[in-house]
């Protein structure tokens, strides 16, 4: 009794599956693959799979035959076809070339039956072609991206007759968009061949970039690119490939990131698309013994083509089921019934399902993994888009636009591309750092007399070491330290690559770089930047100069040399000028008592006026002649703004201590060739001077790259070396923080002047799409708001500065007048004195010795008489002395006796004529 209900249970369970199993029908459909076509084969079966295994409310299932060989056998083909004939197939799915296609063209039209490729498609103006182009016609999109370059010439390499038929789709097409062109187009047979073609293209090639398209194979159109980007004798950069396959995303671009060459090419699979990342989530979850090919991230486009080549064959025969419920079944052929066709038998079929089916096929729409699937009267993809792709030099891979029939190229703003194969897991593992030794960002912790320590955090000190421990911390990761292998920061090379601390991220072979790195926008481009840890800009440096300290004759400097010289010749000038009008002027000519006409101003009396005046102490005699006096106003105009002047300066030259830099400023560089200026070659501050449009910096970097020996310096210790030993001669164009630490050091013969040339910064470093970044974004803001970078740097800047700040200035520092600074007077006098004592002897012993020749007497008399004379104030000897000395002003007259002429004016003045 107890059986009873689940024995009831049995019986309905099976009436129901019974009758389920009934009403499914069964959608014969075929498959032609090639032998290499492993993942499309996968991704078909599985689709079919998963339509079969679903709980679709369209209750059929299909039933595939799948055929692998190899395409290029016509014969293979066609008994295939033939084989999926006779089984009486709806459709049938695979992949042609260009040798099979007419075959299978052949085939199709002729028993009716719809063949979905995913291979290459052929223009074709029949309405009747029973050919499905899963695979677009894109030439015309190849044509806008070069006219878009606007190349006029190109090299067409391609190796197998569909690229002949796509090299002739392309000529069409720029026949009919009337576009210049110059298409070189050869046939390659292998990868090694096509290396080899462009090798010689390259060597024989002019200094111009080269523009190639190359039309092979996703993975050999890779390989060709990486043997060209790995030979030394070729120059990457001037090569700029166009793939004309779609899929350049099946490409390992990061490859290319660091090659030099440009590579732009298409993807019909757009990464970001919600169905793709769904559809993608479940292919890599696939188990890859089970599905090979399967189990990755990502797909081939053909493959994806056949994913969607199975739904859109889905969709079709549901929607006819829909409105023709017995669709199926009501299929009869001529002599084998509903079974299937016979090829040999020349069967015909009765009922027109192929072309129903194939009607339906170009009528559905949906959006697939390649994007809108939808098609034209010709069986081809329309309303369908393109993702365009870039690897530029300085850039790295990123999309840079997409490409439609209606809107053409539309270009977008680069987006870089995240390199897909680093998982989240690399995180876990400890990040190698990458740093460079300079003090005080990274420094050994001790000197060992002998060897070097071991490069390890634990043996480094210093405020990037401080840096990167208190990120690792933030962010939660253990780190190892290294140096960079080659000592650089990071340029780009000749070749297109890069060196130093930026080469090794690009590379892979770091995952930080925790070091001065200056954030640019040419870095930016490669690796990414955290947000500025320290802020700075490019400064000058140089060797200090002596200090000026005031002198002896410090109380000459107010006033320059030159004018020191004008001054002796404007007084002696005068002077001259002085005693010539005084002659001519009537008015200074006058009696004497004796009878003589005088004159005051001989040459000795004219340069003592003229000093007095000069001196602002005047003199005993002045002019009476007009003339005369007009000398003497502006001389004393003269006099009065000179002095003047040299009072207001004299206080502060003489008590300034002056430190005198031979260069200001980048322009005072600029403008001289004396001293020699350069930068660390393989850093920002050379890139900066490279770049830039400004006309000083660009006749900076001329000389700099003109000059002999080298000016440019391998690290920045090699360029205060430089500077320190060069004796003035070599300024070191150096970023500002590392320019005011290396003054705090000893022996302070260093200092910075002028203000900074630009403004940067400097920032962590990872790998594109590494995903510390984001973290590590953070940990620098936190520790930026916290004051720490600012208190590392105060601790390892000023807390350990040697030398004192005094010493750095360079505007002067005032002090009390010391006895040094005016020594200088008390020298002038106490010469003075000396000189006005030698001339009073020697003009005694003149006077004595022409007294004694002249009154006849021995010299040494003469000489004892005039000494007593001089110190009693008498002669008391009847010895002669000189006789009663006449006024030295006075000229004595003793010719004839001159003709006066006394005239008398009419305002009562008398004036003498001599
Ligand atoms: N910090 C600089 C750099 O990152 C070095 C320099 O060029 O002065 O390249």
């Amino acid at each position: 009794m107890r059986k009873t209900p689940v024995l009831a249970f049995l019986l309905c369970h099976w009436i129901y599956l019974g009758s389920f199993q009934s009403t499914l029908d069964r959608v014969p459909v075929g498959a032609v693959f090639d032998r290499n076509s492993i993942q499309v084969d996968t991704a078909f079966s599985h689709e079919v799979q998963k339509k079969n295994s679903g709980s679709g409310h369209q209750r059929f299932e299909l039933q595939n035959w799948t055929i692998t060989l190899d395409v290029t056998d016509s014969f293979a083909v066609s008994n295939a076809l033939c084989s999926h004939l006779s089984n009486g197939v709806f459709a049938i799915f695979g992949v042609s070339n260009a040798s099979s296609l007419a075959t299978i063209q052949s085939y199709t039209n002729t028993f009716k039956v719809p063949f979905l490729t995913f291979s290459m498609a052929q223009n074709t103006s029949s309405n009747n072609s029973f050919q499905i182009y899963m695979r677009p016609l894109f030439v015309n999109a190849i044509i806008d991206v070069i006219a878009h370059y606007e190349w006029k010439r190109i090299y067409y390499i391609y190796d197998t007759d569909e690229g002949l038929i796509r090299l002739q789709q392309l000529f069409q097409s720029v026949n009919m968009h009337e576009y210049v062109l110059d298409i070189n187009a050869k046939r390659v047979s292998s990868v090694e061949n096509c290396y080899m073609v462009l090798k010689d293209l390259h060597l024989m090639g002019s200094e111009n970039n080269q523009h190639l398209v190359l039309d092979m194979e996703i993975g050999k159109t890779q390989d060709v690119i990486l043997k060209v980007k790995t030979d030394p004798d070729i120059n990457n950069v001037k090569f700029h490939f166009l793939i004309a396959e779609l899929g350049i995303l099946e490409m390992n671009l990061t490859h290319f990131t660091i090659g030099g060459m440009n590579i732009t090419g298409f993807e019909i699979i757009d990464p970001n698309n919600s169905t793709v990342r769904t559809f993608l989530d479940q292919w890599a979850n696939m188990d890859s013994k089970q599905w090979p090919g399967a189990g990755q991230k990502s797909i081939k486009y053909e493959a994806a083509l056949a994913v969607d080549a199975v739904n859109l064959f889905i969709r079709a025969i549901g929607k006819i089921r829909g409105t023709d419920p017995n669709f199926l079944h009501n299929r009869r052929f001529k002599h084998t019934g509903n079974k299937g066709i016979k090829c040999t038998d020349n069967s015909v079929i009765d009922t027109d399902h192929g072309s129903r089916v194939l009607k339906e096929l170009k009528k559905t729409q949906f959006n697939g993994i390649t994007g809108r699937v939808a098609f034209d009267d010709h069986g081809h993809r329309k309303d369908f888009s393109l993702e365009v792709y870039d690897v530029a030099m300085n850039r790295g891979a990123a999309k840079v636009g997409h490409w439609n029939e209606k809107d053409r190229l539309v270009l977008q703003q680069a987006r870089l591309l995240r390199d897909r194969n680093r998982s989240s897991r690399d995180q876990n593992r400890t990040q190698i750092v990458t740093t460079i030794q300079v003090d005080p960002y990274v420094k050994f912790k001790t000197h060992p007399m002998q060897g070097r320590p071991l490069v390890a955090k634990e043996n480094l000190e210093g405020f990037c070491m401080d840096l990167a421990q208190a990120v690792a911390e933030n962010v939660g990761f253990d780190y190892d330290v290294r140096f960079v292998k080659d000592g650089a920061y990071g340029a780009i090379m000749k070749n297109g690559t890069w060196n130093g601390m930026v080469g090794e991220l690009s590379r892979h072979e770091a995952d930080l770089a925790i070091a001065p790195l200056t954030i640019t926008a040419a870095r930016e481009r490669i690796i990414d930047f955290t947000k500025p840890f320290m802020s700075l800009g490019i400064s000058i440096m140089i060797k200090k100069p002596e200090n000026q300290k005031a002198h002896v004759f410090s109380f000459m400097d107010p006033l320059s040399y030159e004018i020191w010289m004008c001054i002796v010749f404007a007084y002696i000038g005068v002077s001259v000028v002085l005693f010539l009008v005084s002659r001519f002027s009537p008015n200074e000519w006058h009696m004497c008592d004796d009878s003589s006409i005088t004159n005051d101003f001989t040459i000795s009396n004219s340069l003592w006026f003229s000093l007095g005046a000069f001196m602002q102490q005047g003199c005993d005699i002045s002019p009476r002649s007009m003339s005369g006096r007009i000398v003497g106003s502006v001389w004393w105009f003269f006099t009065l703004i000179i002095i003047s002047s040299y009072t207001a300066n004299l206080a502060a030259f003489l008590t300034v201590e002056r430190m005198l830099t031979p260069v200001e400023s980048a322009e005072d560089l600029a403008k001289q060739t004396d001293i020699h200026y350069g930068t660390v070659s393989s850093g920002s501050t050379k890139m900066f001077f490279k770049n830039s449009k400004v006309a000083i910096y660009h006749r900076m970097w001329s000389y700099m790259t003109s000059a002999q020996p080298s000016v440019f310096v391998n690290s920045i210790k090699e360029g205060i070396e430089k500077v320190r030993t060069e004796n003035g001669k070599y300024a070191f164009l150096i970023e500002s923080t590392t320019n005011d630490f290396y003054n705090q050091r000893k022996p302070c013969d260093t200092m910075k002047v002028g203000q900074n040339l630009n403004s940067n910064g400097f920032g962590i470093a990872t790998p594109v799409g590494s995903e510390l970044k984001d973290y590590l974004n953070f940990a620098v803001l936190e520790l930026r708001e916290s004051g720490k970078l600012a208190q590392w740097q105060k601790h390892w800047w000023y807390d350990q500065g040697e030398c004192t700040t005094e010493s750095t200035s360079t505007d002067g520092t005032q002090s009390a007048l010391t006895l040094q600074n005016v020594a200088g007077i008390f020298y002038i006098l106490i010469g003075g004195l000396i000189l006005a004592l030698v001339t009073a002897v020697v003009e005694f012993f003149y006077k004595s010795r022409v007294d004694s020749r002249k009154y006849k007497t021995t010299f040494g008399s003469t000489v004892r008489s005039k000494a007593r004379l001089s110190f009693r104030g008498h002669s008391d000897s009847d010895e002669p002395t000189s006789p009663p000395r006449k006024t030295l002003n006075t000229y004595t007259y003793t010719g004839p006796t001159p003709i006066v002429g006394v005239d008398t004016y009419q305002d009562g003045n008398t004036h003498t004529q001599v």
